[in-house]
């Protein structure tokens, strides 16, 4: 059998490195095509000696010089910049683009890649988020390509196989609460950068830690879940399950429901969305049964955490209101990470974004590449 040729985006980080060990364990069926890193290019070094694949992308320029010499005496095609990302991922030989970039930096590989006819395996969620309706124009069938790897959507998509999508009353998106789950609001205010790094149940980049730190990032799947499958925010309901063993629900109009269950591990969305429609064997923990297990469930507090408010709102606002909301956030996040702006400062920043940067333009990549820009740069002078 052809091996399908994958090419990931984002190979450097947490789901592009455990997407590479099940792309080896199962190399009888894949190959990698590209990788791609924006800085760390002895990693995307290390990685192209050991996939080789065709190109490799560094993202950032500067580093183009050190990633050739370390790869001089290969033939594998260094490539530089950012706008080099959706020209490999649509190259003719491609069958699968796995976007993990983080970010609105990933939004046009993912438009550009489905536009081009090919299966995308998406952790990328701000894709979605930001141009999700433009995704939505495109012919369903080439978005039947698009293949979450959030664990909550593949959970979901799970759930849904063999279903009709006018028989679902609601999907309940589970949510683990993050670290501060049963905190007040004055210890809301003095959270640190070291305590919001810290996720009980999964181990992740940067960004998407305090994105769920803050609820933001269960905001954002909202918004994710409901281009996937067509749904409006208000059959999306958010339920925290500290646990994180159900990875999401679906109800239906008969009043059954169906779950997706496992221990935490990205891995397993991840070789879901690569094999899809089929499964492929994966060596990780089985849930034992035989033991006791208790999962618990608790109403989402808006108060405590406005950013999951905020994102539902921003898709009521209409228009790239979602593409203020996710640029806004990203820089209030990064401006956390570099500990400029306190905890509870994320919301605020990304409220008032909301509230003065104008959203209503007609949507294109061009408009929202604007849009992200005005937003970066508002967020950034709050
Ligand atoms: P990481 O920060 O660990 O990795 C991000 C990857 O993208 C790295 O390869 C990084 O390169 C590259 N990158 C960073 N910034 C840019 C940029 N501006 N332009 C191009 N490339 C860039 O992120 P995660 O793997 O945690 O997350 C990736 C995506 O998957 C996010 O959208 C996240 O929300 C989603 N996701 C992640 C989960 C997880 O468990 N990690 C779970 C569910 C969804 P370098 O290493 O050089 O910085
Ligand atoms: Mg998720």
């Amino acid at each position: 059998m052809k091996k399908e040729k994958v090419a990931l985006l984002g190979s450097t980080g947490s789901i592009g490195t455990q997407a590479l060990d099940i792309i080896e364990f199962h190399a009888e069926r894949f190959e990698v095509f590209a990788l791609s890193a924006h800085s760390n290019w002895k990693l995307l070094a290390q990685q192209a000696r050991k996939f080789r694949p065709e190109y490799v992308v560094i993202t950032l320029d500067e580093h183009y010089k050190e990633l050739k010499e370390a790869l001089s005496g290969s033939d594998i095609k260094v490539m530089s910049g950012a706008h080099q990302l959706p020209v490999v991922a649509t190259h003719p030989v491609v069958d699968v683009v796995l976007n993990s970039l983080v970010g609105f930096a990933g939004f046009e590989s993912t438009y550009e890649s489905l536009l081009a006819g090919k299966k995308v395996a998406l952790a990328n969620k701000e894709s979605l988020v930001v141009g999700g309706s433009l995704i939505s124009e495109i012919d369903p069938i080439v978005k039947g390509k698009l293949i979450p790897v959030d664990s909550e959507h593949s959970a979901m998509l799970q759930s849904l196989v063999g279903e009709e999508s006018e028989n679902i009353e609601k999907i309940v998106i589970t949510a683990s609460g993050g670290p501060f789950r049963s905190f007040s609001k004055e210890q809301l205010s003095n959270v640190s950068v070291e305590q919001a790094l810290k996720h009980p149940n999964w181990d992740m980049g940067a960004k998407i830690t305090i994105d769920s730190s803050t609820m933001m990032n269960k905001g954002l799947e909202i918004i994710e879940a409901k281009w996937l499958f067509d749904l409006p925010v208000e059959k999306i309901e958010p339920v925290i399950h500290p646990q994180s063993i159900i990875h999401s629900m679906v109800t239906f109009v008969d009043g059954s429901t169906k779950a997706q269950l496992g221990p935490p591990n990205m891995k397993v969305p991840i070789i879901y969305a690569l094999s899809y429609p089929g499964r492929m064997d994966l060596q990780v923990e089985r849930m034992d049964w035989s033991q006791k297990q208790q999962m618990d469930f608790h109403p989402v507090d808006f108060d405590r955490f406005p950013c999951i408010k905020l994102a539902i709102d921003s898709v009521k606002m209409g228009g790239a209101a979602p593409a203020v909301l996710n640029a806004s956030n990203e820089v209030a996040v990064d401006r956390f990470l570099n500990k400029e702006i306190g905890y509870i400062d994320i919301a605020k920043i990304v409220e008032n974004s909301l509230k003065h940067v104008e959203f209503n333009s007609a949507l294109s990549v061009e408009t929202l590449k604007e849009i992200d820009k005005e937003a970066r740069e508002y967020a950034s002078a709050l």
